[in-house]
C-alpha cells in the first residue's frame, strides 16, 4: 500500500488566520486550531497533515530576521521526517519571506511552498480555503519517479505556484495577489494542477544546509527624479550600513551626478557594497547600455540583472559576510537559485 505524503504546516500569522476583533473591527492574529476547524476537508485529503506554530504569529509587517531563522529552524529541524512544507504567513511580505528561505537552504530537495490569504478563513468568501487546500496538493505531489514535485522554496496564490524568489506582491485587493514579473509560474492550478517541469529549480546534490547568519546592515534606495543625494549621506556610510540595493530607472540608470558618484565611491573604498536593480516592473538591468549607467559600470557597482527588490535584499542579507568580502560581491553577482537572469 502506498503511504501517504507527510506535510508539516507552519502557522506564522496573516489574514488567513486573523478574525475581526469586535470592539476595535481591526483583524487581529489568532491560533492555528481555528484555521484547521473552518477547513474540515483537509482530513479528506490522503495526506498526514501536522501543523507547528512560530512562537508568536504575527501580521506579516512584523516579519524580521529573527522571524526567518525561527522558520529556517522548523524546517531544518523536522527536513527529515516529513515529505515537504507548507507556511502559512501574510501576503504583505511573504515574497520577501519566501525569497530569504530560499537563499537560506542550501541543497533543498523538498518543496517549502508559502501560502496565505486576503480574506480570513472565517468568512464565507475566504480565498483561503482554495489556497490552502491547492498549496497543500502541490507540497504533496510526486514525480514519476517518487521524488516530491516541487524542490524549492515556491509561493501559491490563487491558482498559480510562483518561484519564491521571482515572486511579489502585487495587489492589495485582488484574490489574484502575486504575480512573477520576469519568470513564468511554476505550476497552474484549473481542472487539474499543471506542472511546468521545465522551469523547475534543481539544487546541486550537496548536503542541505541552512544559513542562519543574516546581516541586517543593508538599506534600499529609490531614486526619483529630483532626488537629492545630500540627504543619503547617513546611507551610504560604513559606519552604519554594508551593503544598498539602489533601485534605479529603466536598464539601470542613475541621474549624472557626481555627489551620487562620489558617495558611493566612498562607501565601496570602505568596504561598502552597492547592487543595481531596476524599479521597472520587469526587465533587466544593462549597467553601460546607457551612458546614464556607464559610471556605475566603471566604479563596480554589481548588477542585480532581473531581480526583484525582495530578492535583491535578501539575497544581500544572507550573503553579505564583511569578513569575506570577495566572496560575498562574487555571489551577489551570479545566479544561485535560480532567482535572476542578466
Ligand atoms: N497584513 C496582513 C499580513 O500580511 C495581510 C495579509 O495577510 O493578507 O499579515
Amino acid at each position: 500500500m502506498e503511504t501517504k505524503p507527510r506535510i508539516l504546516i507552519i502557522y506564522t500569522g496573516g489574514t488567513i488566520g486573523m478574525i475581526k476583533n469586535p470592539v476595535t473591527n481591526a483583524l487581529e492574529t489568532v491560533d492555528f486550531n481555528l484555521i484547521f476547524d473552518r477547513v474540515p476537508e483537509l482530513n479528506r485529503l490522503q495526506i498526514e497533515i501536522d501543523n507547528k506554530s512560530v512562537k508568536k504569529p504575527v501580521d506579516s509587517s512584523d516579519m524580521n530576521i529573527s522571524h526567518w531563522r525561527e522558520i529556517a529552524k522548523m524546517v531544518s529541524d523536522n527536513y527529515v521526517e516529513y515529505d515537504g512544507f507548507l507556511i502559512l504567513h501574510g501576503t504583505d511580505t511573504m515574497a520577501y519571506t519566501a525569497s530569504a528561505l530560499s537563499f537560506m537552504f542550501e541543497g533543498l530537495k523538498k518543496p517549502i511552498v508559502l501560502t496565505g490569504a486576503q480574506l480570513p478563513i472565517g468568512i464565507i468568501r475566504t480565498d483561503g480555503k482554495n489556497n490552502l487546500i491547492s498549496a497543500l496538493e502541490v507540497v504533496a505531489e510526486k514525480r514519476a519517479n517518487g521524488e516530491p514535485m516541487i524542490q524549492e522554496v515556491a509561493v501559491f496564490f490563487d491558482d498559480k505556484l510562483f518561484r519564491g524568489n521571482r515572486s511579489t506582491k502585487d495587489s492589495a485587493t485582488h484574490f489574484e495577489a502575486f504575480r512573477s514579473p520576469n519568470f513564468e509560474a511554476l505550476a497552474i492550478a484549473g481542472v487539474k494542477i499543471e506542472y511546468y517541469e521545465n522551469r523547475f529549480f534543481s539544487s546541486a546534490n550537496t548536503p542541505f544546509i541552512t544559513h542562519r547568519e543574516l546581516n541586517n546592515r543593508v538599506a534600499l534606495v529609490k531614486l526619483f527624479p529630483g532626488i537629492k543625494f545630500e540627504l543619503y549621506k547617513d546611507v551610504f556610510n560604513k559606519d552604519h550600513v554594508d551593503g544598498v540595493v539602489i533601485e534605479t530607472f529603466g536598464a539601470g540608470n542613475t541621474p549624472s551626478s557626481e555627489y551620487l558618484k562620489k558617495l558611493i565611491l566612498d562607501f565601496m573604498a570602505e568596504g561598502g557594497v552597492v547592487l543595481n536593480i531596476t524599479q521597472c516592473n520587469s526587465g533587466t538591468v544593462k549597467q553601460g547600455f546607457y551612458e546614464s549607467s556607464a559610471d556605475f559600470q566603471e566604479i563596480g557597482v554589481i548588477s542585480g540583472g532581473n531581480m526583484t527588490t525582495e530578492a535583491a535584499m535578501t539575497k544581500m542579507m544572507v550573503f553579505l559576510d564583511i569578513e569575506d568580502l570577495e566572496k560575498s560581491k562574487q555571489v551577489l553577482a551570479q545566479e544561485i537559485r535560480g532567482e535572476v537572469d542578466y
